[in-house]
């Protein structure tokens, strides 16, 4: 979905941009002429994205390493943008992780740290150091990756699923917070998306992690990437709260359909 008009020259910083999701959604802000600031943990993800960005029609790149989880990193990341970057007009809060399919009274808890610190924690943090200068501006727009994991709970998946309701809360107080302001906040919810996600999951074992997307047509990154860029394309008057999507194979969080 190309071409709708007004985020030429806009800047947009994508969170977690080295892979999947967030990786699309940066180059389908660069086809539209957006300056794409894009950020992850893995630098060398990044510097191979970058010719693509400008390669897609990118106005400006910048990249830089972060966990978002670290909140001092993220404050003197954010704080400290050139100058030319620190007008965030377009937030992709997009870093986020599932690690272990477990039962909570059996699971590790270091995997409830990764996943509460990256997904919740994490989102706040930059959420926290972006959003003054939106309101400051008088325009902005933060869109929040969610899921339907937030909305129904699957098996073995109790603390990622926590972390999706905490988005959707978090995403609907922050629009509450925001009124008043020019600031839109939206909520991009998907089921199965096919992307590095299962394999950090099951923290490397690739012929699970296929399983996962075996016999399903699973929604590919960019087709998240096209609603990201949809919403954000709204004139400014519009907001667009929560979009659910998922493949045509899949009803909710538990309902799939497997082709025999
Ligand atoms: P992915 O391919 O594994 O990408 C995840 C991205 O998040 C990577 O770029 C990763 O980069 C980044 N990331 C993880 N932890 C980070 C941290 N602490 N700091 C900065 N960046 C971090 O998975 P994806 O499917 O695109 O996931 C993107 C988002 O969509 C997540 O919020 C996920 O929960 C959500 N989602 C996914 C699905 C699905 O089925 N795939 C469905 C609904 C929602 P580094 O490792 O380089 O840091």
């Amino acid at each position: 979905m190309s071409g709708m008009g007004n985020l030429s020259g806009k800047t947009v910083l994508v969170t977690g941009a080295s892979s999947g999701i967030g990786r699309a959604t940066a180059l389908a802000f660069a086809r539209e002429g957006a300056r794409v600031a894009v950020c992850a943990r893995r630098e060398e993800r990044l510097t191979g994205l970058e010719p693509e960005l400008k390669k897609a029609g990118a106005a400006a790149v910048l990249l830089f390493t972060l966990d978002v989880s670290n909140r001092a990193a993220v404050e003197k990341a954010l704080n400290g943008l050139p100058s030319e970057w620190n007008t965030i007009d377009v937030l992709v809060n997009n870093a986020g992780l599932s690690r272990g399919l477990t039962k909570v009274y059996e699971d590790d808890p270091q995997n409830w740290e990764e996943m509460i610190d990256t997904n919740v924690k994490g989102l706040l943090y930059v959420t926290r150091t972006v959003v003054p200068g939106m309101v400051e501006r008088g325009r902005g727009h933060v869109i929040n990756m969610g899921s339907t994991a937030g909305y129904m709970t699957y098996a073995n998946g109790a603390v990622y699923c926590a972390t999706k309701a905490a988005e959707k809360a978090i995403s609907e107080g922050l629009k509450i917070d925001l009124m008043g302001t020019a600031v839109r906040v939206t909520s991009i919810d998907p089921g199965m998306v096919e992307s590095e996600f299962s394999e950090v999951r099951f923290r490397g074992d690739k012929e699970r992690a296929e399983k996962v997307y075996q016999n399903i047509t699973p929604l590919q990154p960019e087709d998240i990437a096209d609603a990201i860029v949809w919403a954000a394309s709204r004139p400014a008057h519009v907001n667009i709260h929560t979009v659910v999507m998922t493949t045509i194979d899949q009803a909710n969080s538990v309902v799939f359909h497997r082709h025999s």
